[in-house]
């Protein structure tokens, strides 16, 4: 009998928080949907430095969600309900045409900003037609191709071997490059590493986080970084932090980095001030 009382209050408990987090789901969904229609998105933009030489040599285009109560809002609060509902679609394209449209300006302004960087969900390669619509983009804005960057994850291209192999192809035929992002959370096999047309590899940041301290993070990311470069790949290292951090990649080799050291993403108007900054130091 008290068995099935305390089932009883068990499901009413979860019921109601089930119900509450659907609701919060549905609402936040349905903002997201007009958000994106009425353009209350906005592009930040971080730079990737070369190591070598401190230039900028690309942006990463990272979204925010102007929102009206909260501010701006993380992407890490709202891509996973875009992905789980469908709404990446238009949110991933709304991105794509911004990024290009952006990056296409500052081009015929004579800012070197290398390439934009733009981050592509694994759910939205399923879902769209990924090479007409970077190519639409391309011919809409007047981007060079070889001025964008695709970041697609590492955990992604593993798991979707077959698919991937194909859209790879297709955007290299665009001109476009490719970064692998998060490289080293999914476990790749170097066997597949090696038949891939990558230009970039992305290095997690959790790789960064015991370094230049802990004597094992260092050297699993200087074997990571020397293993890279002998498949060919270029090296970034994201979440780079501190002084120590960037001189221990500097004598690793590593190519390029990002992070807060060099700067946070900033808005799109504050960028050419940026790269200024970095040309003339
Ligand atoms: P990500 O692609 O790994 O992007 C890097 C994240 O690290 C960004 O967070 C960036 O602001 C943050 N970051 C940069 N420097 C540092 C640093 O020195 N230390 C630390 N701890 N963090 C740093 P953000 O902008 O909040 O984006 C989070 C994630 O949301 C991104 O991770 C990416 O997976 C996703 N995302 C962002 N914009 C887009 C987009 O337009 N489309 C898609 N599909 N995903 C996006
Ligand atoms: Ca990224
Ligand atoms: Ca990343
Ligand atoms: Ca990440």
């Amino acid at each position: 009998h008290r068995a099935k009382r305390s089932g009883g209050r068990t499901y009413r408990y979860y019921a109601k928080d089930w119900n509450a987090y659907a609701h919060d789901r549905v609402v936040l969904a349905a903002q997201l949907r007009r958000a994106i229609s009425n353009d209350e998105l906005v592009l930040y933009y971080q730079p990737q430095i070369d190591l070598r030489c401190n230039k900028v040599v690309g942006l990463e285009a990272l979204v925010r969600w102007i929102h009206a109560d909260e501010g701006l809002v993380s992407p890490v609060r709202f891509i996973p309900m875009a992905e789980e509902t469908g709404l990446i679609e238009p949110l991933g394209e709304w991105v794509m045409k911004k990024a290009c449209q952006q990056a296409a300006d500052w081009w015929q302004q004579g800012i070197e900003f290398g390439r934009v960087a733009v981050n592509v969900s694994g759910v939205q390669i399923e879902r769209s037609d990924m090479v007409a619509q970077v190519s639409r983009f391309l011919e809409s804005s007047g981007l060079p191709a070889e001025c964008l960057e695709l970041e697609i994850t590492e955990s992604f291209l593993m798991t979707h071997i077959e698919a991937a192999a194909d859209l790879l192809a297709g955007l290299k035929h665009l001109g476009v490059q490719l970064a692998m992002d998060d490289f080293g959370t999914g476990y790749s096999s170097l066997a597949y590493l090696k038949g891939l047309d990558f230009h970039t590899l992305k290095i997690d940041k959790s790789f960064l986080e015991g370094v230049p301290q802990q004597g094992s993070d260092a050297e699993i990311l200087r074997t990571v970084v020397a293993l890279g470069r002998s498949l060919g790949f270029k090296i970034l290292a994201e979440g780079v932090e501190t002084e120590q951090q960037r001189s221990f990649l500097m004598d690793s080799q590593c190519n390029y980095a990002q992070g807060y050291y060099f700067s946070p993403p900033v808005p799109a108007q504050a960028v050419p001030e940026l790269i200024r900054k970095f040309a003339a130091v």
